[in-house]
C-alpha cells in the first residue's frame, strides 16, 4: 500500500512535520489534498509518497497510531516542479519557518494548500462533437458550422454574439457541445510602444560590463537617481528575450508606487509581459501566475512574491531599488526576496542585476569586498545636479515661525507656483498629529491594545492606532474630568491645511495611507499629478520612491530627522535613504531642481551626505559606526520573538530557550521587553554572531525539541531582521 507524507495547512511551529495518510495512485508529491485532521476537514500538501510494504494493522503496531485515508486528491496535476518544492524546502529552512507557510507564501491565493482557496473562474467553450454532412445543414448554418471547423474552439459569448440562433441550432442536433475552461488573461492590445534610446557612456558601460560578465555573477548597479538605470534594465532584458530565448524578472518595490516602471516595460515588451503586484485581484494573480507556467510571457514585472513565479527558463532577475524595505516580508515566512532572488539564479544560472542609488549597506559591503561585481554610474542623464539647502528648524522656532514651514521653503512654494512648476513634500507621519495630550491631567491618549500614542485624524475626527486599527471618536471630557487637549505635532493632514492657509490657490493632493486605501488610488492620485493637475503633491514616505516627473523642481523634506530619534541600529541608513531618494525626485526633465531639507540637526552625516548625494561618504561614516557596535553587515542577526496574551508565560518561556542557547560564537541579547500589541505581551531574544549556519543550525535544532511542547507562546523568528524597534 501507499502511504502519503503530508504538511497540514496550519503554519504553527507545533504542527511543523508531515503526517502520514494512507495514499491511492492520485496522489503525488506536490499535489494538495483533502485529509481529516482532528476530526476537521483540512487542506493538506504531499511531501512525498512511498510503498509500505506492511498492512495497515502492522503501520498501527509500528506507529501507534490509526493510518486515515486521504478524503480526495485537489490537484490533477502537481502545483510544483522539482525546482519550486526545493525552493520551498529550502525556504523553510532559510527563514526557520513552517515549511507549509513557505509553499503557502509561493502559491496565488486561488491555488494555496489552505481551506478556503477559493474556486477558479470557469468560462464556456463551445466545440464540435460530431462531423456534419453538410448537405443536410443549410448555408447559414453551414457558416456557423465552417467558423467553428476552423478555429477549433469558441467562446461561448462569442459563439452566440456572432451565430445566435445557427448556433443554437447546431448545438440541438448534437453537432456543436459545451464545455468548461478556466478563464485565461485578456490580453491587452492598445499599448504604446517606444524604441530603446541610445545609451549614453556610462549606460553602454554598464550594459557591456554586465553582458560580459559571468554567467551567474551578481552585481551591483549603483547609479545616482536619473542617472538611467532603467534603460539600462530594458536593453539587457531585451537581449536575454530575443538572443538567448529566455525569460527576464524584474522586481519592483511596490508596484503601485511605480505605475511608471510597468509602463516602461510594456511599451517595450507590449503583450509579452506579465504583471504581478498586490493591487491584482486573486483570479488576475491567478491568470498571470499560469501565464509563466504555461511559457506565455518573456518577461514578469513584480513584487516580493513574484520571486516565487513558475519560470522555465529565467535568464536573467533584476532587483530594482534594492535597498527597499518592502522587500523583507513581515510575517511568516520573513523572508528577503533578494535572498531568494540570488538563490533561484543560482539554479538557473543566471545573473542577478541590484539597482539602487542608495544600496543596502549588506550589498555594497559585498559589492566592496567583490563577492558582487560592482558598477557604478555617477551621473545623471541630464548633467544637472539639484541644488541642496539645509534649513536648521532651530533657528525658525527661535524667531517664533512654524517649524514645519521655514521661510525658504516657503519663498521656493510660491517661486514654483509662479512659474507653474511642481513641488513635492515629504512628511513622514500620516495624520492630523501624531500625539493628544489631556491639558489638565497631561496624559497622552493611549492605544487601550497597544502601549502605543493614537494619532489624531481631523476629517473623519477620531483617533486611530497606526499598528492595530483601533479607532474612536475624541472623547470631549478626560478622565480627569478636564475638557482641554493639546494637539501634539505634525502629520501629513495638517500639513496640508497650513500649505492651504499660506496659498489658497494652490492645488493640493496628498498621498499616504489615508488616502490610498482604495484599489487603484494611488495611481489615479500619481496620474492627476503627473498630468500636472495639481501643483503641490504631499505625502508619506511613499511618494519618496521611483517617480519621474520633469515638472517637478523642488523637493522639500520636513523634520528629516524624525526616524534618527528611533533606537534602531537601522534608523540612521533609512534616513540617508529616504532623504536621498526623495532628494531624487526633483529636476529630473530639463529644468533645474532644488531639494530643501528641514531638520532640527543638520549636521548629522547621514542628512549632510544626503544632501550632497555622496553615498561613500555615508557607507564610509555608517560602517565605522556598525563595526564598532558589531552590528549587521559586521554580523548576522536572529531575533526570536514570544508573544501571548498571559505575560508571565510570555517570559518564562523566553528565558527557558534562552537557557537552551549555547552562545558558542555567538551572543544572545535579552529577553526584551517589546511594547504590547494587539493585547499581546512581547519578548525578544537577539542572536548575534559572524556564522550565520552555525547560529541557524543550532536553533533549527532547538526548535525541533520546542515545538513538542504544551501550550506554547507564538514564536515568530526573523533571520536577518530588518528592524529592532
Ligand atoms: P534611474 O532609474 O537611474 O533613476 P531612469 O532610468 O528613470 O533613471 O532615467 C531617468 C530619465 O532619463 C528618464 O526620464 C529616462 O527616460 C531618461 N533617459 C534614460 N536613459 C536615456 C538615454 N540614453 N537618452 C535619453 N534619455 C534617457
Ligand atoms: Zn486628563
Ligand atoms: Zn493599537
Amino acid at each position: 500500500m501507499k502511504i502519503a507524507q503530508v504538511w497540514i495547512e496550519h503554519p504553527v511551529l507545533k504542527l511543523d512535520t508531515p503526517f502520514s495518510y494512507l495514499a491511492d495512485d492520485c496522489a503525488e508529491k506536490g499535489k494538495r489534498v483533502l485529509v481529516d485532521f482532528n476530526n476537521h476537514q483540512i487542506v493538506g500538501f504531499i511531501e512525498d509518497v512511498f510503498e509500505y510494504s506492511g498492512t495497515i494493522a502492522q503501520f498501527k503496531l509500528e506507529k501507534g497510531f490509526d493510518l486515515k485515508p486521504i478524503l480526495s486528491v485537489i490537484d490533477e496535476n502537481p502545483l510544483f516542479n522539482d525546482e519550486l518544492f526545493d525552493l520551498g524546502k529550502w525556504l523553510a529552512y532559510e527563514t526557520l519557518s513552517p515549511t507549509i507557510s513557505c509553499f503557502q507564501a509561493m502559491l496565488p491565493a486561488k491555488i494555496k494548500p489552505v481551506n478556503n482557496h477559493q474556486k477558479i473562474k470557469m468560462e464556456k467553450y463551445v466545440h464540435i462533437i460530431k462531423k456534419a454532412d453538410l448537405n443536410q445543414l443549410t448555408v447559414k448554418r453551414q457558416e456557423a458550422y465552417n467558423a467553428l471547423q476552423f478555429h477549433g474552439e469558441m467562446s461561448l459569448s462569442k459563439w452566440r454574439k456572432d451565430f445566435a440562433s445557427m448556433g443554437i441550432a447546431l448545438e440541438k442536433l448534437g453537432l456543436v457541445g459545451q464545455f468548461e475552461k478556466e478563464a485565461v488573461f485578456k490580453e491587452k492590445d492598445n499599448f504604446v510602444l517606444s524604441t530603446d534610446l541610445e545609451l549614453n557612456i556610462y549606460q553602454k558601460h554598464a550594459f557591456d560590463e554586465i553582458k560580459n560578465s559571468k554567467e551567474d555573477e551578481v552585481i551591483l548597479l549603483h547609479g545616482v537617481t536619473g542617472s538611467g538605470k532603467t534603460e539600462v534594465y530594458l536593453q539587457l532584458a531585451k537581449d536575454v528575450v530575443k538572443n538567448q530565448k529566455k525569460q527576464v524578472l524584474i522586481l519592483v518595490p511596490e508596484i503601485s508606487l511605480t505605475p511608471q516602471m510597468v509602463e516602461r516595460v510594456e511599451s517595450r515588451f507590449g503583450s509579452s509581459v506579465a504583471i504581478y503586484h498586490s493591487g491584482l485581484n486573486n483570479q488576475e494573480k491567478y491568470e498571470q501566475y499560469q501565464r509563466v507556467a504555461l511559457n506565455q510571457v518573456d518577461i514578469v514585472v513584480g513584487t516580493r512574491s513574484a520571486v516565487f513565479m513558475p519560470f522555465h527558463n529565467l535568464g536573467l532577475i533584476v532587483l530594482d531599488e534594492e535597498h527597499d524595505q518592502s522587500y523583507k516580508q513581515e510575517s511568516t515566512p520573513q523572508y528577503h526576496c533578494r535572498d531568494v532572488a540570488i538563490h533561484r539564479a543560482k539554479t538557473f544560472h543566471c545573473k542577478v542585476i541590484l539597482g539602487s542609488a542608495t544600496p543596502s549597506l549588506e550589498s555594497y559591503s559585498r559589492a566592496y569586498k567583490g563577492l558582487y561585481k560592482l558598477i557604478t554610474m555617477d551621473k545623471r542623464v541630464n548633467e544637472n545636479k539639484a541644488k541642496c539647502t539645509l534649513v536648521n528648524v532651530r533657528d525658525a522656532i527661535k524667531r517664533r515661525q512654524n517649524p514645519l514651514l521655514s521661510e525658504p521653503l516657503l519663498a521656493a512654494l510660491k517661486a514654483r507656483l509662479l512659474r507653474h512648476e511642481q513641488s513635492i513634500l515629504l512628511l513622514n507621519r500620516r495624520g492630523y498629529t501624531p500625539l493628544v495630550r489631556c491639558e489638565g491631567c497631561g496624559k497622552t491618549v493611549q492605544c487601550p491594545h497597544c502601549d502605543l500614542a493614537l494619532s489624531y485624524h481631523r476629517h473623519e475626527n477620531l483617533l486611530k492606532c497606526h499598528v492595530c486599527g483601533y479607532q474612536r471618536p475624541l472623547l470631549k471630557q478626560c478622565d480627569c474630568g478636564s475638557t482641554h487637549f493639546q494637539f501634539g505635532g505634525y502629520g501629513t493632514q495638517r500639513l496640508e491645511e497650513l500649505i492651504q492657509k499660506e496659498f489658497p490657490d494652490a492645488r493640493i493632493l496628498r498621498m499616504d495611507a489615508d488616502t490610498t486605501s482604495r484599489k487603484g488610488s494611488h495611481e489615479k492620485i500619481l496620474n492627476q499629478f503627473g498630468k500636472g493637475k495639481a501643483d503641490i503633491l504631499i505625502g508619506t514616505q511613499m511618494i519618496a520612491k521611483g517617480l519621474d516627473y520633469e515638472k517637478v523642481t523642488l523637493v522639500g523634506i520636513l523634520n528629516a530627522d524624525a526616524l534618527l530619534q528611533r533606537s534602531d541600529y537601522r534608523s540612521v541608513e533609512l534616513t540617508f535613504d529616504l532623504i536621498a531618494q526623495a532628494a531624487g525626485r526633483s529636476g529630473r526633465g530639463n529644468l533645474n531642481g532644488e531639494v530643501i531639507i528641514q531638520s532640527y540637526d543638520t549636521d548629522h552625516y547621514a542628512i549632510t551626505a544626503a544632501a550632497s548625494a555622496d553615498y561613500l561618504r555615508f557607507f564610509k561614516e555608517e560602517m565605522h559606526y556598525r563595526h564598532v557596535a558589531q552590528y549587521p553587515p559586521y554580523s548576522y542577526l536572529i531575533s526570536i520573538q514570544f508573544s501571548d496574551f498571559n505575560q508571565n508565560r510570555c517570559l518564562s518561556q523566553c528565558k527557558n530557550f534562552r537557557q537552551r542557547l549555547s552562545q558558542d560564537g555567538y551572543k544572545v541579547l535579552g529577553p526584551g521587553e517589546l511594547l504590547k500589541i494587539k493585547d499581546q505581551y512581547r519578548y525578544r531574544l537577539v542572536l548575534k554572531g559572524k556564522n550565520l549556519q552555525q547560529m541557524r543550525k543550532e536553533l533549527w535544532e532547538i526548535l525541533q525539541e520546542v515545538k513538542k511542547e504544551r501550550n506554547l507562546s507564538d514564536i515568530k523568528i526573523d533571520v536577518n531582521p530588518m528592524n529592532l524597534e
